[in-house]
């Protein structure tokens, strides 16, 4: 399989969230398959969906891999299984959540993925660390920031000296 460009996403948002991301960032480039080619800034952002939780911290990481989707998807999986993670509340606490956003030029629809990101145009926190990371990003044929002039900044804030 040919190198392709991925965006992921990662967020954390029980204990220290930071850390953690920190940590899933690490075994992320422990694996000789991917490499890890530009890391966002961290952002502090209001819990949606399930809001009775902490906020959440957030960033994007473009990465080269030639792992195929379905092997990317189990390697975060077990990435996110080694750092703690349990499925209770669906969109509720969780100690890390690592998504794949976009996987080369690749549109993937079926049961267990949805590439690109089913929800990523309609969410600024992730859309505002991957424009950090490439501004030249088009998906469904409109830039990150056409986007994200449609929606409100949704209180995504930069955290500073990270
Ligand atoms: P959301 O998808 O809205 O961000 P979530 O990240 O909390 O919610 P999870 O519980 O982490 O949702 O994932 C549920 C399922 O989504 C996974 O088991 C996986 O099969 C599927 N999935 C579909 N598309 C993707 C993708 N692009 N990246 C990661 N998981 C995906
Ligand atoms: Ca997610
Ligand atoms: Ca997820």
């Amino acid at each position: 399989m040919q190198k392709q460009i991925v965006y992921l996403g990662l967020g954390s948002n029980i204990g220290n969230k930071i850390e953690y991301l920190d940590s899933a960032i690490e075994h992320i480039s422990r694996n000789s398959k991917i490499k890890i080619t530009k890391k966002s800034s961290y952002y502090e952002t209001d819990p949606m969906g399930y809001e009775n939780q902490e906020s959440f911290v957030n960033l994007c990481l473009e990465i080269e891999t030639d792992l195929s989707p379905v092997q990317l998807l189990e390697e975060t999986q077990r990435i996110e299984n080694t750092l703690g993670r349990t499925r209770e509340v669906h969109w509720g606490p969780r100690t890390i959540d690592i998504d794949i956003l976009l996987y080369g030029n690749l549109v993937i629809k079926n049961r267990i993925l949805t590439i690109p990101h089913a929800r990523i145009t309609e969410r600024a926190f992730v859309l505002i660390p991957l424009q950090e990371i490439n501004k030249a990003i088009v998906i469904d044929n409109k830039r990150i920031d056409e986007y994200l002039s449609e929606i409100e900044g949704q209180g995504v804030k930069r955290i500073e000296n990270e």
